[in-house]
């Protein structure tokens, strides 16, 4: 046995440990935060390394091995660096600056390849409302504009019915390309796109944010809680009051959340109104 071979096995064994204790850990820069149980490190080191990049530079680069036997001996490189530093949008001051940098993103390239537009969000741009919903459907791929379906006339008539104009508001979605099929968006992706609704709440500076469906609501609040429980109540995003309630698309499909989302909603205005006195 060569004399290394001891050496070797204790570097995957050292690989392999990291691995276990950190394959649930989403990694931003040098730190590692715990927000996501079901992220599969594995699948998107293995499958899907260019669906988790962050800035432009991949957070997770696939391990390198170079494997091969010579005299018996198996040669193994240890993995390559595997954080690189986040986005910096600092040079970005307005939304159109902001745009001009991320229009052709393509971090999820799956979902790039596929898009007819980026829906970067619509509305004003000192909006006091930011409206966060999921990710672009069939439509809103296809105008490059949110909530234009009819889950966005759903939309349109509740933010009227709470006493808004669609056009006062600023909204847009936690991915700004459709993912196929509907489907919902991927743990992956949601960190990669992340980043653009924050520093598009960052440069808006609401007063308060109403949040449509689960994913808006977890995302924005870190939480695994279901929408059940997110609902109903106010949290707070950045100092921003926060309520979340069904998302339209959910409210065709089931029209008993109606009643629901017009409590929540109602419940927003009132806020809303007492803020501004
Ligand atoms: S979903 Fe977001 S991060 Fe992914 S390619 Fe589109 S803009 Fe980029």
């Amino acid at each position: 046995m060569s004399k290394d071979k001891p050496e070797i096995i204790s570097d995957i064994y050292s690989y392999l440990k990291f691995y276990n204790d950190y394959k649930n850990y989403p990694v931003y820069a040098n730190e590692v935060k715990q927000t996501d149980t079901s992220f599969d490190f594995q699948e998107n080191i293995a499958g899907k390394p260019d669906s988790i990049i962050a800035g432009e530079k991949q957070v997770y680069e696939k391990p390198v091995y170079e494997m091969k036997k010579a005299n018996e001996d198996i040669v193994v490189e240890k993995p390559v660096s595997i954080y690189s530093p986040r986005e910096d949008f600092s040079h970005c001051d307005s939304l159109d600056k902001f745009y001009e940098e991320i229009k052709d993103c393509r971090k999820c390239s799956h979902l790039a390849e596929t898009r007819n537009n980026l829906v970067f969000g619509y509305g004003n741009p000192a909006a006091e409302i930011v409206v966060v919903g999921e990710a672009p459907g069939a439509e809103e791929d296809k105008q490059g504009k949110p909530f234009v379906g009819r889950a966005g006339k759903l939309l349109t008539d509740i933010l009227k019915a709470i006493e808004f104009d669609r056009e006062d508001v600023f909204i847009c979605n936690i991915l700004k390309c459709r993912p196929p099929e509907n489907r919902n968006p991927l743990p992956g992706e949601i960190m990669n796109c992340e980043p653009y609704l924050f520093k598009q709440l960052e440069l808006i500076k609401p007063k308060m944010i109403l949040a449509l469906g689960t994913f808006a609501g977890q995302t924005l609040l870190k939480s695994k809680e279901p929408l059940g429980k997110l609902r109903g109540s106010f949290h707070e995003y950045n100092g921003i009051k926060l309520l979340v309630t069904y998302h339209p698309a959910a409210l065709l499909r089931n029209p008993n959340w109606k009643k629901p989302t017009w409590e929540d909603v109602k419940l927003f205005r009132k806020e809303f109104d007492s803020m501004k006195k």
